[in-house]
């Protein structure tokens, strides 16, 4: 509950912080024309970082935001990404026990929202279409943020067929989802080599999340 208050404060806070500044971007309709929009793929992280980020990437002892979410965004799995629906409701109740206010999924059996991509406030869990470089990954998260803020608008989540639902990959792309970055230490779930990684979920909490949302915004 308290942990409920302290967000909706910084909401509040943020939507006070961005409003001057922003322009209305964030309501844009169009993602791809708004140079103030940029979009995200978990696996380029260290490439449009600076030396300091990066050594903070590499030397950090606790997972870390990149960018963050003002108000906690809809999890919806179109059906034709693979994902069985109790693989998904399993995923989100995995963050939900991490003390996050997530909504239950939002079960998508093919709405014009699933073809179109997604939109703003959602995280849409999607298959891999033509245009999305999956590189040799399982599954792949591309965040649309605002650069100014950092605040995210929307998440896209693409999963290989043949692995939707594998064990832990639809939480680790949530984390993405929500902002966490790779964190390489052995058996997190954030660990960038699948192998490598586990169901630790140290600094990932909603409480964690928080500190590190006010960190960004300072
Ligand atoms: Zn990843």
């Amino acid at each position: 509950m308290l942990s409920k208050l302290i967000f909706r404060y910084l909401i509040i806070l943020s939507v006070v912080l961005v409003v001057p500044s922003s322009k209305g971007s964030a309501v844009e309709p169009t993602l791809v024309n708004n140079p103030e929009i940029r979009a995200l793929y978990d696996d380029s992280d260290t490439q449009t970082l600076g030396p300091d980020e990066v050594d903070a990437i590499r030397f950090s002892r606790r997972p870390f935001l990149r960018h963050s979410w003002v108000g906690l965004p809809v999890i919806r799995v179109c059906h034709d990404s693979g994902v069985r629906r109790s693989r998904a409701e399993q995923a989100v109740r995995f963050w939900q026990r991490l003390g996050y206010p997530l909504e239950q999924v939002r079960w998508d059996t093919g709405s014009e929202i699933c073809r179109s991509g997604g939109m703003y406030g959602e995280v849409t869990v999607m298959m891999a279409r033509g245009g999305v470089d999956m590189g040799d990954n399982m599954g792949i998260t591309k965040t649309y943020f605002h650069t100014e803020t950092g605040e995210i608008l929307k998440a896209q989540i693409f999963v290989l067929g043949g692995y939707a639902n594998r064990d832990r990959l639809l939480e680790h792309e949530i984390g993405h989802a929500l902002g966490w970055v790779h964190y390489n230490r052995r058996y997190h779930l954030m660990n960038s080599h699948y192998p490598d990684g586990g169901h630790s979920t140290t600094g990932l909490t909603w409480r964690e999340y928080l500190a590190e949302v006010t960190r960004l915004w300072q």
